[in-house]
């Protein structure tokens, strides 16, 4: 530490890579930025959908153009996920407010009136609901607002990066590390694979998974989330598109032992099940996952490991994305949660004038363990409650998951129900998924609660003609291939400022 960044290198050329690449570049053009990947190795290809905090910091952080964005890179609209979860049919996670919101003719907030039916609670799941994307203005025109976060082809999302990162100036260079040179200030140089050894005041650790400087040249201990988080495989696989519609949501089903993803691109829909090799070995997960999902086409399996390193950066090395930690994709928070720390190190390096202090280093490890931890507590809460299902699997979630500190979020709860009085005592003020995403997950999954507040007759007619509104909105509404072919067309222009910059 103190010592000046002249030259930094990036470890990595995956979504992490150059991600953290563009971000630095962008803070610091005059900073020589490097990008060394190995493609023998390649990228893991899996990590489609985002959470709105992609979008933000892709267009409102790095102000990259949208349209060009579009052309390139192709994402589709996500409005969030429908949990087929619970006893009910389903419920939607959404990225705007729908549980936690209060209506004028409504005594209490909205959460106390989805004990029967959950659709058509907001606007998302009314659009959600009937397969659309864009609610229409009085005009016609769509309203398109900053809840829209992205399904992306890892594949062509790292591609449209990585020629991003070149326009800006930073260099990528193709190389595998053989071995890792280190003194007692951390990393002093990699030898690679072509007989060089690279050098760098700064390292940043988007390796995936191996995590080669971090986790194996520096030895970080690794936390282990499993005591909450049971699944380390996933069997992948996916098939072309033929007649199904395009649906504006991840969807995440309960499976016997683990859950699946179901991904949409305009082309392709891609599937994925999670699971805990303690209850099913690959070959029934294959064959669950086959059964269910018969138009997959070929399959791979990933194996993983949750939790995250102590901490994420250690002397002169800072880990980014799979290299810093891991949760399963249930709520697609990794992308997220890379922009994050690509901002928190972009930052960093820009209000020390590259000469970076001890204090830098302790601040981005307390941040980023406690991002990574409330993750990690949230995800219990889908696990915790979920019954679905009476397999081995969800009886042993349901018993032994550890919910850490969501404990008293969930005892509120059972006495109080869904009232959000308390939400800046009972929540982080970090925390992103806040009252909305604690709340959906436990009305969603039907987690009993004591009220006193009995809903009357008129209330429930109140909140039937507030549902109607809402569907009648959406019925009217953009379909995926309207909003798509609007968005393509020559006169189209993107509303400015629709990704608001994040707290
Ligand atoms: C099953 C599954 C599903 C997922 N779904 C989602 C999702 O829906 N949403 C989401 O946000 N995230 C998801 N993720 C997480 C996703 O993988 C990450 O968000 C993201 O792709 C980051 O990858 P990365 O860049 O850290 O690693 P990688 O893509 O693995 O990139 C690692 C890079 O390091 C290079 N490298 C490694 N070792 C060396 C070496 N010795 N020398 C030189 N180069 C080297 C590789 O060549 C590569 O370029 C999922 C993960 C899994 C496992």
């Amino acid at each position: 530490m103190d010592k000046r960044v002249d030259q930094l290198l990036i470890l990595g050329g995956g979504s992490a890579g150059f991600l953290a690449a563009i971000t630095i570049k962008y803070r610091l053009p005059e900073l020589p930025v490097t990008v060394l990947r190995s493609k023998e190795i390649g990228i893991i290809g899996v990590g489609e959908g985002t959470t709105v905090v992609t979008p933000q910091h892709l267009h409102d952080y790095l102000k990259l153009d949208l349209k060009s964005f579009y052309e390139v890179a192709d994402p589709q609209w996500k409005l969030g996920i429908r949990f087929l979860w619970g006893k009910r049919p389903f419920f939607d996670y959404a990225f705007s407010h729908q549980v936690d919101t209060k209506y004028a003719l409504l005594p209490k907030q909205t959460g106390y009136y989805c004990t029967g039916s959950f659709e058509y609670v907001g606007i998302p799941s009314g659009l959600m609901s009937q397969n659309k994307a864009f609610v229409k203005d009085p005009q016609g025109r769509p309203v398109i607002g900053g809840d829209l976060a992205y399904h992306i082809e890892n594949e062509n999302f790292v591609k449209f990066l990585e020629g991003f990162a070149e326009n800006l100036g930073v260099v990528v260079q193709d190389d595998t590390v053989e071995e890792v040179l280190q003194d007692e200030n951390g990393i002093t140089g990699l030898r690679l694979a072509s007989g060089r050894t690279a050098t760098a005041d700064l390292f940043i650790d988007c390796s995936g998974f191996g995590s080669v400087l971090l986790g194996q040249a520096l030895n970080e201990p690794f936390e282990s989330y499993s005591p909450t988080l049971f699944n380390d495989r996933a069997v992948v696989g996916g098939w072309q598109r033929t007649d199904e519609p395009i649906k504006p949501y991840t969807t995440a089903e309960t499976m016997d032992a683990g859950w699946c993803w179901q991904i949409e691109h305009e082309f392709r829909i891609n599937r994925g099940y999670v699971y805990s090799s303690a209850f099913i070995d690959d070959d029934a997960a294959e064959a669950e996952f086959r059964r269910k999902n018969p138009k997959v086409e070929k399959t791979r399996i990933v194996k993983f490991r949750t939790g995250r390193y102590e901490r994420g950066w250690v002397k002169n090395v800072v880990a980014i994305g799979n290299s810093s930690g891991f949760v399963e994709p249930l709520e697609a928070t990794s992308l997220g949660a890379i922009c994050v720390q690509c901002q928190m190190v972009a930052e960093s390096l820009v209000d020390c004038d590259r000469v970076l202090r001890p204090c830098l280093r302790n601040v981005f490890n307390k941040r980023n363990a406690a991002s990574w931890d409330q993750i990690r507590r949230f995800l219990g809460v889908h696990f915790k409650f979920n019954t679905r299902l009476e397999t081995p699997y969800w009886q042993a979630c349901r018993e032994k998951c550890d919910i850490q500190s969501a404990e008293e979020m969930v005892a509120y709860y059972r006495e109080m129900g869904p009232s959000v009085v308390w939400r800046k005592t009972l929540l982080d003020h970090n925390d992103q998924f806040g009252m909305e995403g604690y709340l959906t997950m436990l009305v969603g999954q039907q987690v009993p609660y004591e009220s006193t507040h009995t809903p009357s007759a008129q209330e429930w007619d109140h909140w039937h003609k507030i549902q109607q509104a809402i569907k009648n909105k959406a019925t009217a509404a953009y379909t995926v291939p309207e909003g798509l072919a609007l968005v393509r067309s020559p006169k189209w222009q993107w509303p400015a400022g629709i990704y608001k910059q994040m707290g």
